[in-house]
């Protein structure tokens, strides 16, 4: 009988930032179906979801991939609920109102490696500051590269689990780097983030190495901090053709940066600050190949006859993708 090891993913409750948990549960003559995969449970009183008395939370199965490390294993990405089959408060991907899957969703994960040992990036001497910014993003050779075959490795993974990741780079920072996963679907874009970053998390633990998903941990230095730009259509920007349309789509955002900073990632204030390539918190822009702005027009949106897509800056590289998808979907959705 062949046995498959099916490792359940969960977020847990913690705040302000939620955190990735897994188990794995051995089961026989499994199809590989996430049909045939069965609800499974947790104590929910070590994860700052339940209480004690009464601590069963349960794991449902929401997608699938292969895992690419274990033989005849897979990796489950679930929703988290409540022992009564309603969803559980720290499940954002319940809120997604997305049923037909008309958004699309092109996520760029920044974050640093980072080395417990220094308590600083990859790259960093244990005292001290390495060459300042500019060599590094994109970089390549010793002297600006710290950690890129992590980096490959990680892309190996992420495509061999077939996730749709569209590429990595290095990063402004050293020890910095980035990955793009975009999806046809909100829900899906979201669950093959957490699985990249799953992928990405699970992989530096053999290297006795973290991923530091704080926007801003070198603190106000003159070091980047990390983002998660969440690019973003729907059939009414892709079929716009029109630059008023587009500027409508942009518009909608503006009373609603209180809403949206909300779930953007804790700490995004240190982030936001209108340097290193951010708008400030407070403020509300956007333009066409607008780095410093709120939400960036990209160029090939405005190329293809403003038909396409935007891109919100906002979001930090620790935020939750399915919240912010599903609050720029109730932003964007009424636009008509
Ligand atoms: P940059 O670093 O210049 O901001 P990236 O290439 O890192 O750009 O990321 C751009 C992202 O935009 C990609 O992940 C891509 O999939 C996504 N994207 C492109 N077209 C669309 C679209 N129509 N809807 C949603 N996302 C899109
Ligand atoms: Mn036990
Ligand atoms: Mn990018
Ligand atoms: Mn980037
Ligand atoms: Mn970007």
């Amino acid at each position: 009988m062949a046995k498959s090891k099916l490792e359940y993913i969960w977020l847990d409750g913690y705040k302000p930032t939620q955190s990735l948990r897994s188990k794995t549960k051995v089961v026989s003559n499994f199809s590989g179906k996430l049909e045939d995969l069965d609800d499974w449970s947790f104590d929910g009183s070590s994860t700052e979801q339940a209480e004690g008395g009464s601590s069963d939370c349960i794991l449902r199965p929401v997608f699938i991939c292969p895992d690419p490390v274990h033989e005849n294993g897979y990796l489950v990405m679930t929703e988290v609920m409540n022992a009564d089959g309603t969803a559980h408060e720290s499940n954002g991907r319940a809120t997604i109102d997305d049923e037909d899957d008309d958004f699309w969703f092109g996520f760029e994960q920044e974050y640093f490696i980072w080395d417990p040992a220094t308590d600083k990036p990859l790259g960093f001497p244990a005292n001290g500051y390495p060459a300042p910014q500019g060599p590094y993003y994109c970089g390549v050779g010793g002297q600006n590269v710290f950690g890129r075959e992590i980096k490959d490795e990680h892309l190996d993974l992420c495509i061999a689990a077939g996730l749709n990741v569209e590429g990595t780079n290095g990063e402004v920072a050293a020890g910095q780097w980035e990955f793009q996963i975009f999806a046809k679907g909100a829900k899906q874009a979201g669950d093959e983030i957490w699985i990249g970053r799953f992928l990405l998390e699970r992989l530096v633990e053999k290297y006795g190495l973290f991923i530091e998903y704080h926007p801003k941990p070198l603190g106000q230095t003159d070091w980047n901090g990390s983002g998660m730009h969440a690019n973003f259509s729907n059939s009414f920007l892709r079929t716009a053709a029109s630059k008023e349309k587009v500027e409508k789509v942009c518009e909608a955002f503006r009373p609603l940066v209180k809403e949206h900073i909300a779930v953007y990632g804790a700490y995004n204030d240190q982030r936001l600050t209108g340097k290193h390539e951010t708008a400030s918190i407070n403020d509300f822009s956007y333009g066409v190949s607008d780095r410093g702005a709120s939400i960036r027009i990209p160029l090939y949106t405005k190329t293809h006859g403003w038909s396409g897509y935007l891109e919100d800056r906002r979001p930090a590289s620790n935020a939750d993708p399915y919240k912010v998808a599903a609050r720029i979907i109730k932003t964007v959705k009424p636009v008509k």
